[in-house]
């Protein structure tokens, strides 16, 4: 039988602000365990929980961007459950009436067309702790709470079940972890946890209208995994059913060395929770002027980024494209295209040798010796000749070891390009001379020989001749 795959996911993205949700405590990472803790965050009697501004101008901010609408009034909601690195044994979320709703963000599918994915709803809520399991033989066996994450403030962004494979998954995870980045509201480090999702999955057979039971794939922090998991459970479902067994509701954990998932736990129903709006905290109420005020201090976003490069620079989209993926890279290429003027020369190196440069060392653009103004500076010397493109390549090297400009390198090289006719001419003699059997040949007719003709005359300048000009004389040379 042929199934259609239904997907789901819940992302959370933990935010940049410098302290946490609900108290004044230090939200960096990888500080001593227990060190950015407080009576709000260790959930201690009697402590009051205050809302950080700034997280609910990140969760708007978040929300406009993805076309959501912004809740005038929204409550926070107590999630009861026990779990020993949620120390006053419920979390503080948003259930009914939360920030943002009904948005939805554009993904480019495998058949190529772009295809609307819906958000359902982002809100605002805080994290547990982390518990940390004995690793040293004295402390085998043991297990350690460190509250330094408990209430570091997270939204959590709901789609639609509207994607149809994994390949569609990971095409909206990469535009919405995109969007946070570029926003400044989330770092975007996978690896620390700082984007992390939930997948519900189910599969039905085609035409059906119902949907399958789906299995909630549990905190997967890499696109690659995300893909796996999905297409393990995708293929784990449908051999339950070709057997004529039922799948089952339930939360299931990726094994990532195994390539697998296993069940964790039965799912919970929202009221096993038994949400109720928290008592210490007031309704948050946003007003029309706030949200304005937010929407003009939005920057501007991917995909308008890339419109506005194609359109004003005519780079082709591909390019755009690329050059978009990362914020830092775009503004790089900006400021390039800004001092030098032309776009698709600017492309192809910031796509080109900076890139490669950047791989090769493994560093980020904000670190390359290359700034784009000496970028624009050499690009110029090409331009006016003083360079071939070719030794531009030897220029560019010597600049991204040394942080020195062009017109020094080229100076301290004697990389300047050989443009005196007279030089050249003289250059082209010898190169006759040398050849006399090879002059033969051109002239009997064998063109391709001119090519070595080029080739000796560029080697003899050590690649300084500028090219058209040793083209042109050594045709009218040749001809005798
Ligand atoms: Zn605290």
């Amino acid at each position: 039988m042929k199934y259609e795959v239904v997907i789901g996911l819940e992302v959370h993205v933990q935010l940049t602000t410098k302290t946490k949700i609900f108290c004044g405590c230090s939200t960096a990472f990888g500080a001593a365990p227990n060190s950015h803790t407080c009576p709000v965050c260790l959930g201690l009697p009697g402590a009051l929980p205050v809302l950080n501004g700034k997280v609910a101008e990140f969760a708007i901010r978040t929300g406009l961007a993805t076309h959501c609408a912004i809740a005038p009034r929204s409550i926070f909601a107590r999630k009861n459950y026990f779990y020993p690195d949620l120390p006053k044994g419920y979390q503080i979320s948003q259930y009914e009436l939360p920030i943002c709703e009904h948005g939805h963000l554009k993904i480019e599918t495998e058949e190529g067309g772009p295809k609307t994915i819906g958000i359902t709803r982002i809100h605002m809520e805080e994290d547990a702790g982390k518990l940390i399991h004995g690793e040293t033989a004295e402390t085998a066996g043991s297990s350690f709470v460190d509250l330094n994450r408990a209430c570091t403030p997270l939204l959590e962004i709901v789609s639609e079940p509207d994607m149809r494979s994994s390949d569609e998954a990971i095409a909206y995870l990469k535009k919405l972890h995109q969007i946070v980045v570029y926003l400044g509201v989330c770092d975007g480090n996978l690896e620390q946890g700082s984007f992390r999702c939930d997948a519900n999955v189910s599969i039905r057979p085609w035409g059906q209208k119902e949907f399958g039971t789906r299995a909630e794939l549990k905190n997967i922090n890499s696109f690659r995994f995300i893909k796996q998991a999905i297409d393990y459970e995708v293929e784990r479902q449908a051999e339950i059913l070709e057997d004529g067994g039922r799948v089952i509701q339930e939360t299931r954990l990726f094994d990532s060395a195994a390539g697998t998932t296993r069940s964790m736990r039965g799912k919970e129903e929202a009221h096993d929770y038994r949400y109720f709006p928290d008592p210490d905290l007031v309704p948050l109420v946003v007003s029309g002027e706030w949200i304005e005020e937010v929407r003009k201090s939005l920057p501007e976003l991917p995909e308008a980024k890339i419109e506005r490069f194609v359109r004003e620079y005519g780079i082709p989209l591909y390019d755009a494209e690329v050059l978009c993926a990362d914020r830092a890279m775009a503004d790089y290429f900006d400021a390039c295209v800004g001092l030098h003027g032309n776009g698709k020369t600017c492309a192809n190196w910031v796509m080109g040798e900076v890139q490669r440069r950047l791989n090769d060392e493994g560093i980020a653009i904000t670190g390359a010796p290359v700034t784009p103004t000496l970028l624009a500076g050499m690009l110029r010397r090409i331009d006016d000749n003083t360079i071939s493109g070719k030794i531009a390549k030897t220029v560019f090297d010597e600049m991204w070891q040394s942080g020195r400009d062009a017109d020094t390198v080229i100076e301290e090289k004697g990389l300047k390009q050989v443009t005196d006719t007279g030089a050249i001419e003289a250059i082209i003699d010898e190169v006759i001379a040398a050849n006399p059997g090879q002059v033969e040949e051109y002239r009997g007719g064998k063109d391709k020989v001119f090519g070595f003709f080029v080739g000796q005359v560029m080697k003899a300048s050590k690649g300084k001749a500028n090219p058209a000009a040793v083209n042109e004389l050594l045709k009218k040379k040749l001809k005798g």
